[in-house]
């Protein structure tokens, strides 16, 4: 059913009362006034008919016939009533509106008839001499206790009705103001009651809207006051509510927004139900379009999928590790808690992911580094047991023989400690590479080119290498000179090392656009482009057999890598095979971005 508003429903319903108010009263004053009349005008006509009485008690017989008549007559002029005097015997002895000869016996008439009984006669009937309708009044005539005749008055039933019509209408002329009059005070009054009502109305919706801040106003009456006290106090509460829900949600988000594990969960059919940025990230999916949709939909990885419904279904912490491929494979370690509401009923699942990719490299990169240095320390370690036993066997008293095997057991020596020299820099640079950036400071880069080409002089010597410098005197940077020093004389090492004998080697600091860089290029063997990703991590070498036979550790290029990292720098190569190769560390420029 079509709703209406209120003012609609009331204003119809006052406007009823009060014109049934209005008729009632109206019809009860008609009938009254209409009663009132009535009885006024049988009085009236009771009191003529007794004054007519007087006059003709003591002449009444028809032998007065004209002398009553004429009476009859003057009387209904002066009095402007009808009167007729009627002889028992029901003829007419006068009448002031016709002649009596001509009218017929009355004896018969109702009212006649009644007063020739003794008491008072009323009739309201149509009258054939007059031709209308008549209210007669008979009364009887006595002499000595004898009804020697009847005095009836009449008047037209009409003079009545017009008497009464004008004050009829007279009141419906005031009942139509006082209707219209009523209307307009309804009205008013069913728009004071709706009015505040309205307001009210429009404050709710606001409030509904999410605008608590504003306030009723509260109205006269005690009622509608109250009412709208009462909700500017439930929008008080309210918003006070939402207020400390919203500060709660965002502590919330705050705290799983800045998590760096990745948290999401999920309702009972699988559903995104909230989502932090790191799990976001970490799975590749736009958190809000995941608001509500099912993990199968968007989440494209099977084991995290299944992951997900084995949490649901499983009462207790469930955890595993998961691979997520993408343009970058990511180790995740994920930890699954039901979600249980106040009444220990399942309703989704809390998930955890930890990026653990970093930290499984790590694990492979300490695994195979623990492989490579026992390797590396094996192969010495076994080449002078394997001296030793054969010198224990009897070649201790072969001179020659145990000179030469004592010297290599000496060069294997060398060996490990090289290995061991290099393993203690690289782990004393990678434990504390702060501190090494700590001590940094402004020096000349000719001098700590020249000492480190100083360093090689004995292996240029040998290899009839000859190593040129060019660099400008004025070239300064922000170093730490032993560091750099030790990773110039690994490189320059290298290079004369690797580019056989009599070539040449050339070092050369210069001052580039972006940075200071320190080259060291040869024209030797070069490097395959396919080992030059890897060529800077540990132990990684070209031909094993030769760098080995050349007394290389396989460190001297990650010990470089992370002197130039403790500069905030970087070692970058370019080599060619069979052309030689170019080695540069690259320092930043700018003293205030060390
Ligand atoms: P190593 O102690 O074996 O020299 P490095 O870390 O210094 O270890 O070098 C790694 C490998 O890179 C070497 O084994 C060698 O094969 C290759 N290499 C380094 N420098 C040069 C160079 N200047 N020319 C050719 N190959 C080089």
């Amino acid at each position: 059913m079509p709703r209406k508003r209120l003012l609609w429903q009331l204003y119809p319903t006052y406007l009823l009362i009060t014109l049934i108010a209005i008729l009632s009263i109206g019809w009860y004053a008609v009938n009254s006034l209409r009663q009132f009349y009535f009885d006024r005008t049988v009085t009236d006509l009771e009191v003529r008919a007794h004054l007519v009485e007087r006059l003709v008690s003591k002449n009444f017989t028809p032998n007065n016939l004209s002398s009553l008549d004429a009476l009859s007559k003057e009387i209904g002029k002066s009095a402007s009533m009808r009167v007729s005097l009627i002889h028992p015997s029901g003829q007419v002895l006068g009448d002031s509106h016709e002649d009596p000869a001509r009218m017929d016996d009355h004896a018969a008439r109702p009212e006649i008839r009644e007063a020739l009984s003794g008491k008072k006669g009323m009739s309201i009937r149509f009258s054939r001499t007059l031709q209308r309708k008549l209210m007669y009044l008979a009364i009887p005539v006595f002499r000595q206790g004898q009804v020697i005749g009847v005095v009836r008055t009449s008047i037209p039933v009409t003079f009545i009705d017009s008497a009464l019509r004008s004050i009829e209408i007279k009141i419906g002329l005031g009942g139509v103001v006082v209707a219209l009059f009523a209307a307009g005070i309804s009205l008013l009054v069913s728009r004071r009651i709706t009015r505040p009502l309205e307001v009210m109305r429009r404050a709710a919706e606001g409030f509904a809207r999410g605008d608590l801040t504003g306030k009723v106003p509260v109205p006269d009456s005690l009622e509608m006051g109250e009412l709208a006290e009462a909700l500017n106090e439930m929008a008080r509460q309210l918003d006070d509510r939402i207020r400390s829900i919203t500060a709660e949600r965002n502590e919330r988000e705050a705290v799983l927004s800045s998590m760096v594990e990745g948290v999401f969960a999920v309702d009972a059919a699988g559903r995104f139900i909230s989502m932090n940025q790191a799990a976001a990230d970490l799975i590749g999916v736009d958190s809000e379009k995941c608001q509500g949709r099912n993990i199968q939909e968007m989440v494209r990885n099977n084991d995290l999928q299944q992951f997900v419904e084995k949490a649901l279904s499983s009462r207790q912490v469930v955890e595993t590790d998961i691979i997520l491929s993408g343009v970058q494979s990511r180790n995740l370690q994920a930890r699954g808690t039901i979600l249980n509401d106040d009444n220990d009923n399942s309703i989704g699942a809390l998930i955890v992911l930890n990026d653990v990719t970093r930290l499984r490299r790590l694990e492979n990169v300490r695994r195979d580094f623990v492989a490579n240095v026992s390797h590396e320390l094996k192969t010495p370690v076994t080449s002078i047991k394997g001296f030793v036993e054969t010198l224990l066997e009897g070649a201790l008293d072969n001179s020659e023989d145990a000179k030469r095997f004592l010297e290599i057991i000496s060069r294997q020596v060398d060996r490990l400690n090289a290995i061991i020299e290099d393993l203690l820099s690289l782990s004393r640079l990678e434990q504390d590479p702060d501190s090494f950036a700590l001590q940094l400071e402004e020096a000349p880069l000719k001098e700590l080119l020249q000492s480190a080409i100083q360093a090689c002089e004995n292996q240029a010597v040998k290899q009839s290498a000859t190593v040129r410098l060019k660099c400008e005197e004025s070239l300064r940077a922000r170093i730490n000179p032993p560091l750099l020093e030790q990773a110039v004389v690994n490189l320059i090492d290298n290079a004369i090392k690797y580019s056989g004998p009599k070539k040449a080697v050339e070092v050369v600091g210069e001052e580039q656009e972006d940075a200071i860089v320190i080259q060291v290029q040869d024209w030797g063997s070069g490097i395959g482009k396919e080992h030059l990703p890897r060529l800077f991590e540990r132990f990684y070498r070209v031909d094993q057999a030769r760098s080995r036979e050349l007394g290389g550790t396989g460190l001297g290029l990650a010990i470089v890598k992370h002197i130039a990292q403790v500069h905030k720098g970087s070692v970058k190569v370019d080599s060619a095979l069979g052309k030689g190769s170019v080695f540069s560390i690259h320092l930043p420029k700018k003293p205030e971005n060390l």
